[in-house]
């Protein structure tokens, strides 16, 4: 039998499916989620329920959204899980999670997510922050890092800065390949998010800090004097106190904050 079946499934690679299966670390990370009953819990990718069957046993009902029809199908003829989920077979990069929660229900969203979306996953599931409770995912260690990297350190950049502006982030513990069949080639972590209820220092337009971010770290090799050229010129960047000479990874969230606020306020037709 090939080693990618799991339970009777062949597991697929454009999906990004490897299906956990240690008993001890699905335990460990059911509790770092604690689903607690009647919680608004929103599984991405249940795949064969390894979290989602524990989950259930604490929370009661969930929702799940799953890509696989395979494994949607599975689900859905599920004796014991198919009572207590409402199965959206969707992709979750174009799901609208906002139709799930409300003020009285802030999602709790989890998932060992398929790390080939997983970037772009995040930055769509942060459009719904203020919907959401938490959010726990099992990433790419690395991914994980970047995340919650800080100023001056090799991951930090636009994934660490879109995230910290938007929540709190807490690396829980990390995983080796060998807790998932197939093993992944990658270690594994997971992340605990907690979006901020109010933001200190909030900046003017969203979109602005992304194209600073984008702008800074296309090449973060580069000094912010020649990487903001098209968008803030050397002598602004010393108006707004910082050093033209640095690296974009030298520079603070606030900081970021900052030139995102310049660029609304001075716009640059850069098309
Ligand atoms: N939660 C299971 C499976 C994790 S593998 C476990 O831990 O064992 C990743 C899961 O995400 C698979 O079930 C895969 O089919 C699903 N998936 C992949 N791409 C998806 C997408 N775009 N939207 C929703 N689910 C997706």
């Amino acid at each position: 039998m090939s080693k990618n079946i799991h339970l009777g499934h062949q597991a697929k690679k454009r999906f990004g499916q490897n299906f956990l299966h240690d008993e001890s670390i699905i335990s460990k990370i059911v509790d770092a989620i604690n689903p607690e009953p009647g919680e608004n819990l929103v599984e991405i990718g249940p795949g064969l329920g390894a979290l989602t069957e524990p989950v259930i046993e604490r929370a009661g009902d969930i929702s799940v959204v799953e890509l696989d029809r395979d494994l949607a199908h599975r689900l859905r003829h599920h004796p014991f899980l198919a009572p207590h989920l409402t199965i959206y077979e969707d992709d979750a990069l174009n799901f609208d999670f906002a139709k799930l929660a409300s003020a009285e229900r802030p999602l709790r969203i989890f998932g060992n997510l398929p790390y080939n979306i997983s970037t772009p996953l995040i930055f769509h599931l942060l459009t719904f922050k203020d919907k959401v409770k938490d959010m726990h995912f099992m990433l790419q260690k690395e991914v994980v890092q970047r995340m919650a990297s800080g100023e001056n350190c090799k991951a930090f950049g636009r994934l660490s800065i879109m995230t910290q502006y938007q929540c709190q982030v807490l690396p829980v513990m990390e995983i080796g390949p060998e807790a998932f069949k197939p093993a992944p080639k990658v270690d594994s972590a997971i992340v605990r998010l907690i979006p901020h209820k109010e933001i200190k220092n909030p900046v003017k337009d969203i979109k602005a800090l992304n194209t600073v971010c984008l702008a800074a770290f296309n090449q973060r090799r580069k000094t912010i004097r020649n990487s903001f050229k098209k968008l803030i010129s050397a002598e602004q960047l010393i108006g707004l106190d910082i050093d033209p000479t640095l690296r974009a990874e030298n520079l603070s969230l606030d900081t970021f904050v900052k030139l995102a606020n310049f660029i609304v306020d001075n716009p640059v037709d850069i098309t």
